[in-house]
């Protein structure tokens, strides 16, 4: 727009008890999220949980069943999709094989009747963010699969949309690329200043690009935290196995001190640990991660021998047999061989005590 403002700005997208079924099952559960200006959201559950109905929700591609959506103070949910201004991004970019990448990103702006004078400028800008000035007259056969992510990008952002919802838009592109992309869609976000909500099933992506992590399952949200709070203080069991979390091992909870508990596992092996949510003395469970776990002396060591051991180039993946005959992942920096003998230890706030199971 003339003074630089971007059209439709807003201060928060608000979701309020967002609903979908399909033939009256809950495909998504009253879902409630504000979403700040600028603010970069992902969201991250298995196949099925609901991500691409919530999404499709914000779009207008889906009409809720319950709830309501809203831009700062206007109701939002029954406009259509081009009546939001949204940008979207998804998995299959379906660019237009005839037309060349300018014609593809400037599709969009030609359907709304902008002048070409303009068009070609607010195209030229978008290339130039998304670093595809030299390719501007190539056709889209003729560029790799990140360069046609982008051209998808760049496609989305020159209606200059004040929100871009973007549908697992990197699952096909081979593993290197899609790591360089992700920040490359990170920088594009902070150049356009827009908000961004991004559904992946790839936990590490969503750790590495969002401000806030929504954790969805079976339509419901888990958890929403900063990648550091999903990651280091998943809030229930099934979000830690999730985070990586491959040590899950049935405890008696013997003592309890706010979070400050001591867990007793197999053998009578007692170690402390922190409890995630309110625990009943009796039994629970401990969740740890192989890289948490310690090779060497230590206060509350316990040995075990090597069962396994799997080169990761960087370190070993190893599961150790316990004295008391639990089976551990633990990582290790160091050379070790099957039918070696280990002490471990776990730091008590890294031991993370849930509620049994159902
Ligand atoms: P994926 O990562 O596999 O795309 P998702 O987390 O995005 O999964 P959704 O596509 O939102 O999950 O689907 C959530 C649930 O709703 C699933 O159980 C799915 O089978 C169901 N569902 C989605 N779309 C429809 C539809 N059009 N008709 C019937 N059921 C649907």
């Amino acid at each position: 727009a003339a003074n630089g403002a971007r059209k439709n700005e807003f201060r928060q997208l608000r979701l309020d008890g967002v609903s979908r079924q399909f033939g009256g099952a809950n495909a998504l559960d009253r879902l409630s999220l504000t979403i700040e200006r600028g603010e970069f959201i992902a969201l991250l559950g298995p196949s099925g949980c609901g991500k691409s109905t919530a999404l499709n929700c914000m779009a207008g591609l889906l009409p809720l069943t319950s709830g309501s959506i809203w831009l700062d103070q206007q109701r939002i949910d029954p406009l259509p999709p081009e009546k939001r201004g949204f940008g979207m991004v998804f998995q299959n970019y379906a660019l237009f094989p005839h037309l060349s990448v300018s014609r593809n990103v400037g599709f969009g702006l030609k359907m709304r009747g902008v002048p070409a004078a303009e068009i070609d400028r607010r195209v030229a800008a978008a290339l130039d963010t998304v670093q595809l000035q030299a390719h501007a007259g190539k056709l889209p056969g003729q560029l790799s699969g990140g360069q046609q992510q982008r051209v998808a990008i760049a496609r989305a952002i020159v209606i200059e949309p004040p929100l871009i919802l973007m549908d697992e838009p990197l699952s096909n592109l081979d593993a290197k690329l899609r790591i360089e992309m992700r920040s490359e869609i990170r920088r594009i976000h902070r150049a356009q200043g827009c908000s961004t909500v991004y559904v992946t099933h790839d936990q590490d992506e969503a750790l590495a690009m969002a401000d806030r992590v929504v954790v969805m399952k079976l339509g419901v949200v888990q958890q929403i935290g900063t990648p550091q709070d999903v990651f280091a203080r998943p809030a229930k069991l099934d979000i830690a196995r999730f985070m990586g979390y491959r040590n899950v091992l049935p405890v008696n909870v013997m003592q309890s001190d706010g979070a400050g508990v001591t867990v007793e596992g197999a053998g009578s092996l007692r170690l402390p640990g922190t409890a995630m949510q309110a625990l009943p003395l009796g039994s629970a469970v401990a969740a740890i991660r192989p890289d948490e776990i310690v090779i060497g002396e230590g206060p509350n060591a316990f040995a075990g021998t090597v069962e396994t051991a799997e080169y990761g180039g960087r370190e070993w993946l190893l599961q150790v047999r316990t004295v008391f005959d639990e089976l551990l992942y633990v990582r290790s920096a160091a050379v070790v061989t099957p039918g070696d003998r280990v002490m471990l230890s776990a730091p008590p706030e890294r031991v993370l005590v849930y509620a049994k199971e159902d």
